[in-house]
């Protein structure tokens, strides 16, 4: 584990299955801070909907809002997400799950709640957070910014790898418009759309597997702060 002396937040956007939270996971645990998984808050939020079987609306969603509590809490850098006390972290990768987030994550009202959650935890500690939005609205001061982008095809092959693992019933096929779908919706919606920082290093991490792109993007942090 490598030693940072100052309070640093570091920032990773990206659409969908680019392999921000994996990576963000082995930098976080080789410099022994906190990863913030922005995309887990949303599913988390979103899952109460399906759990309680609400019709997914625009005023639903509102209506609900103060209604629901989503914590990361963090175990031996496992990151688990529990919504109003109970662990819903086994639940929160599916399908049907992917598109509540993408629906809820259009209203101003929810992204509000959540970044207030994100900026409070950054708040005392040093963090990694990957997401969307981080360079570019929750912390536009960031220290570090970097933007992944990905080929579609890879990112469809692992994902529908990922969900086969899981017991769900995908085809490659459907994964993939789904992916191309959710990214449509995140990159057109009013609200903090997907976007890269004008000061974010771009990275495609197509080639690579997750720990190299870890490696590469923690050197490039590791020298920056060395030349400081
Ligand atoms: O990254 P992940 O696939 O887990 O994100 C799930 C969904 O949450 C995204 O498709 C997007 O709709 C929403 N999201 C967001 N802003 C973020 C992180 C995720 O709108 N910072």
């Amino acid at each position: 584990m490598k030693k940072i002396d100052k309070k640093i937040i570091i920032a990773i956007d990206g659409g969908p299955g680019v392999g921000k939270s994996s990576v963000s996971d082995i930098i976080a645990r080789d410099l022994g801070i906190v990863h913030i998984d922005t995309g887990a808050m949303f599913r988390g939020l979103s899952y109460y909907f399906i759990k309680n079987n609400i019709e997914l609306t625009e005023e639903n969603v509102i209506d609900n809002l103060p209604k629901i509590n989503v914590v990361l809490k963090y175990d031996n850098n496992v990151t688990s997400v529990i919504l109003n006390g109970e662990d819903i972290t086994p639940y929160i990768r599916k399908e049907e799950v992917s598109k509540a987030a993408s629906f809820v994550s259009k209203i101003k009202e929810v992204r509000k709640k959540l970044l207030d959650l994100q900026r409070e935890m950054a708040k005392n500690q040093s963090v990694i957070l990957d997401g969307q939005d981080i360079g570019t609205v929750v912390f536009p001061d960031a220290d570090f910014k970097f933007f992944f982008t990905a080929d579609i095809e890879k990112r469809a092959k692992k994902r529908t790898e990922d969900l086969i693992k899981k017991g769900e019933n995908v085809t490659y096929e459907s994964v993939k418009k789904a992916l191309e779908q959710r990214e449509l919706e995140n990159k057109t919606r009013k609200e903090a759309p997907i976007k890269k920082a004008d000061d974010a290093i771009e990275f495609d991490t197509t080639k690579y597997e997750k720990e190299q792109t870890a490696k590469i993007i923690l050197d490039m942090i590791l020298e920056r702060i060395d030349k400081a």
